[in-house]
């Protein structure tokens, strides 16, 4: 028993920690900076003051996470955000596919868990910050829910707390509202009467549960439904992020007026469902019951801070390229009326870039308080640039950036700042894309890679000669193109297989991309209009054009209503259709087009479809492409850009194999494989299910065996992208052998990279 005896005042218990890096907030961003750097061996302090992590991603708020890939409604190609996200995001899909939020939530924790270098603090608030000279020395923070004041000791610390709360105290440069036009140039820069501010939202689920329910409003619900001038749009079936448009308080200060801001939300959830269960305009929703709405509201925006490079709308547009490149966005730049449910406007303005766009690593640390780095939506970025840098997937590349960046700083006792010369940045991009990090246009060669004295050869390199016709005939309702990687050089000739059910001509357009490294077919080369009979037939086409570089072509069906292509269930790595159709929930609608002076370009979108859906149209290739040789595995890619940079088998090889030699034993301690798990697709952990556990590409069964036929590894069930090999014993061999499982029929084997080390 504990008896105390009155006295004037009592302490809190206190507890005090030290680490190499302290984070401070565990959304998305934090977590992945926390992982990283405790994957590379820095003590780290994680500290959230939520009971689960994720922020805007946790079941708290539950936010789909999102990035290049943009729900696949963008010319995005294999655009999905590499290294710890992927791994996330793989590992949802295998436990969670059906996108439970709860579920999600134990992912994150056990990937923090599984860390013995991070300490986790949930619950915990950092309030206080603590400085020497130029530098953080400590933060305190607070747990509620044991009653601690915590001490916590750093050598550096990254704000991921999404308003900066660490940044902020610790004096960090910051801004909060809209550039002017004027002061970057940037065309897009809203108006005060647009406003300057995103505001915070909250989602409610909804549930049949097969019988009647009545709902009784609270007191406090919105009244009258017509204040919302979209009111009309509400629907018995929408719920969770479909109405991410229940937005407010972006004329207020997202920070301090928070909770008016919550209260103002419930107010109109509730008040929604109230209109969807009692005006008599949706007799469907009879069955429905509220299951869920958020206690704290998702908060889009507050305060940005500045690094030494501010990121800008022409970096996104132009896809400008920085020397110091180390994570990408390819969201687009979605800005939303500060009046959110309020305003007579569109709930969001978004505007596309052609591709992916390159985020600088001098973005990612405050550029006055020389210990801290950034990570999450309160990067360097403007009001415009920061519409697309603040998706979740795009917060995470950069903060794995982060989480790296800080092992360096740390090894080397530099500054975050210190650590933006070219040969440190070399050094920072080559470990990020071992880990999986895609840095657009960028390659290093990792030195240590023994592959470079390697010779290779499989059992079998596909030579895509025909795409058989062994799928379904469909109409052409909507333009369709296939695309191919080719060389530089002549474009082969085409054969397809079409069905007319009466006598049309058809259009057939050869496109490319203006930039390599994009997919979107704003370049026509040859257009060619073949008249058709009704019927069946096969269509040969000689386009007689060369290609200047290697870059992939779209043969361009244009939408004809008499029309059906012959498709194929032949799927192989890099090797896409596309179609010329809308995805509003991207802004997506066919095509851009862009007021003249807001410094965006017009352009149509080309999107695939979701699996199972998405087949190739069927053809056969003169002469066949032969660029998914094995030497692919060496040129330090690991996705298609403008070549689809990995070994695919041939489609009846039923036992690929790949052999690595060298011309005496090497001492090899750590293989790494990278496989294909198709960053084409999004991983939506919230709401959109999956139709499968495992990316059908993924090879989930292979071993390894050495110069004297010795399996020295073996794996089943692999569903992430890399396999990282680690032998407590170095194995000593000339040559290794990888035997991977045939995947499927209709599918042939694939690999991005092979490393091995001693
Ligand atoms: C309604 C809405 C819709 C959106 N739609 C999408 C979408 O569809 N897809 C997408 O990818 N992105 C979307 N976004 C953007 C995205 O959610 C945010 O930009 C992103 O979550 C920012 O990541 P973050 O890690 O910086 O912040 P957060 O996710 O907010 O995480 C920061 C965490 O820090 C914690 N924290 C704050 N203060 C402290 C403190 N003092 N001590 C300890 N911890 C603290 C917070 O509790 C929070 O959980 C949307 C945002 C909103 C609000």
């Amino acid at each position: 028993m504990i008896l105390e005896y009155s006295t004037n005042k009592r302490d809190l218990k206190q507890l005090s920690f030290t680490a190499d890096l302290v984070v401070i907030g565990g959304g998305i961003a934090g977590t992945c900076c926390a992982i990283t750097a405790a994957r590379e061996g820095l003590k780290v302090i994680l500290v959230h003051d939520r009971p689960v992590l994720g922020g805007n991603a946790s079941s708290e708020v539950r936010l789909w996470i999102l990035g290049a890939t943009s729900h696949m409604g963008n010319n995005n190609r294999w655009a999905r955000e590499g290294g710890l996200i992927d791994e996330i995001l793989l590992d949802n899909l295998y436990k969670n596919p059906e996108s439970n939020s709860l579920i999600f939530d134990t992912i994150l924790l056990d990937k923090v868990l599984a860390e013995s270098n991070i300490k986790l603090l949930l619950n915990t608030a950092v309030f206080e910050v603590s400085k020497k000279e130029n530098s953080i020395s400590s933060v305190k923070a607070f747990c509620s829910q044991n009653s601690t004041l915590y001490n916590i000791e750093g050598a550096y610390f990254c704000d991921a707390s999404g308003d900066g709360i660490v940044a902020f105290q610790a004096g960090a440069a910051f801004r909060m509202g809209a550039e002017a036009k004027e002061e970057f140039q940037e065309k897009f820069a809203p108006t005060a009467e647009y406003g300057e501010l995103l505001g915070h939202s909250i989602y409610f689920y909804s549930k049949d549960i097969g019988k009647p329910v009545k709902y009784i409003a609270p007191d406090f619900a919105l009244k009258d439904i017509t204040k919302i001038p979209r009111f009309k749009s509400f629907n018995a079936k929408d719920f969770g992020p479909w109405l991410w448009w229940i937005e407010y308080g972006g004329r207020l200060d997202t920070i301090h007026d928070s909770e008016e801001i919550k209260w103002e939300l419930w107010k109109i959830v509730y008040g929604v469902w109230d209109y969807i269960k009692n005006s008599g305009e949706f007799p469907e929703a009879e069955n429905l019951t509220l299951e869920w709405v958020g206690h704290i509201p998702g908060k889009r925006e507050s305060r940005r801070f500045e690094g030494d490079y501010m990121l800008i709308q022409q970096d996104i547009i132009e896809q400008r390229e920085h020397y110091d490149a180390v994570s990408f966005g390819g969201w687009s730049i979605d800005l939303h009326p500060a009046d959110g449910i309020f305003s007579e406007k569109p709930g969001c303005n978004q505007w596309h870039s052609k591709g992916i766009y390159q985020i600088p690593y001098r973005s990612l640390y405050s550029k006055n308080v020389d210990n801290l780095f950034l990570a999450g939506r309160i990067i360097s970025a403007s009001h415009v640039a920061f519409g697309s840098t603040r998706v979740m997937a795009t917060c995470a590349n950069s903060a794995q950036a982060v989480g790296m960046a800080a092992k360096f700083c740390f090894e080397k006792g530099l500054k975050p700042s210190e650590l933006s010369n070219k040969e440190q940045i070399k050094q920072l991009q080559e470990r990020l894309i071992y880990n999986g990090q895609y840095i657009p246009n960028v390659v290093v060669k990792d030195r240590e890679n023994l592959m470079d004295q390697a010779k290779l050869t499989a059992s079998s390199q596909l030579n895509l000669s025909e795409i058989p016709p062994n799928g379904p005939l469909l109409d052409l309702i909507h333009s369709a193109a296939q695309m191919l990687p080719l060389g530089e050089g002549k474009i082969p000739k085409l054969t397809f297989w079409t069905f007319a059910k009466a006598p049309t001509k058809l259009t057939i357009e050869l496109r490319i991309s203006s930039k390599t490294h994009n997919y979107t077919p704003d370049l026509t080369l040859k257009r060619k209009e073949i008249e058709l009979t009704e019927g069946y037939q096969h269509l040969i086409l000689d386009f007689e054009e060369e290609l200047k570089s290697a870059a992939y072509i779209f043969i361009c069906f244009l939408k004809n209503e008499n029309v059906q292509l012959q498709y194929s269930d032949f799927r192989t790595t890099g090797i896409l259709t596309v179609f010329n159709k809308t995805n509003p929930a991207v802004s997506n609608y066919g095509k851009q087009s862009p007021p003249e002076d807001i410094g965006v370009e017009e352009f149509e979108f080309w999107t695939p479809q979701r699996r199972p859906n998405g087949h190739n149209i069927a053809m056969k290739i003169d002469g066949g492409i032969n660029l998914f040789k094995v030497e692919n595995l060496l040129n330090g890619i690991q996705r298609p850009t403008f070549q689809p940079n990995a070994w695919v088998s041939s489609a009846d090889d039923r036992l690929p194999s790949i052999t690595i030699s060298w011309d005496e034993k090497k001492a090899i301690n750590e293989i790494d494989l990278y496989f294909d798990t198709d960053f084409d697709h999004p991983l939506e952990q919230v709401l959109l299910t999956h139709p499968e556990r495992k990316i059908p590409f993924c090879i989930g069964k292979y071993k390894i065996v050495d110069d004297n036929n010795k399996i020295i590894f073996e794996k089943e069930g692999n569903n992430q992208t890399i396999n990282r090999i680690k032998f407590d014993q170095n194995v000593k061999s000339k040559s290794l052998t990888l035997i991977l499982e045939h995947p499927d029929d209709n599918i042939t084997a694939a690999l991005f990279e092979i490393r091995c080390y001693s």
